[in-house]
């Protein structure tokens, strides 16, 4: 039996998981427009323009409030939907933004 196991998660995600820093999600280019993730969406934070399909940073809260797991990555066919290196927050944060959107 093999003592090792391999992880898709890389070493910045993971630091970030352990100082309990999440992030928003964003489209990658492999997306095939099949519209899947827009009405999935709580926080209607996907836009569809010109087939290109973008995540608001600014209403994506991860799905926390709503759901236990980003509902958008569950139903992607593809898993073009990646965790947005470049806006990392806190889960304290995704619930007070979750509060702002939903007043
Ligand atoms: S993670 Fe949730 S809130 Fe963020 S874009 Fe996907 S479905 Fe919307
Ligand atoms: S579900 Fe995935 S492949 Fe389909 S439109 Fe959304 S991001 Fe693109």
């Amino acid at each position: 039996m093999p003592n090792t196991v391999s992880c898709s998660i890389s070493l910045p995600a993971i630091r970030n998981i352990i100082n309990g820093i999440v992030m928003a999600y964003l489209i990658n280019s492999k997306c095939i427009d099949c519209d899947m993730c827009v009405p999935e969406c709580p926080n209607h934070a996907i836009s569809v323009t010109d087939h290109r399909y973008v995540i608001n940073p600014d209403k994506c809260t991860e799905c926390v409030g709503f759901y236990d797991e980003p509902t958008c990555v569950r139903v992607c066919p593809i898993r073009c939907i990646k965790k947005d290196p470049k806006h990392n927050e806190t889960r304290e944060q995704l619930i007070a933004k979750f509060k702002a959107l939903n007043s």
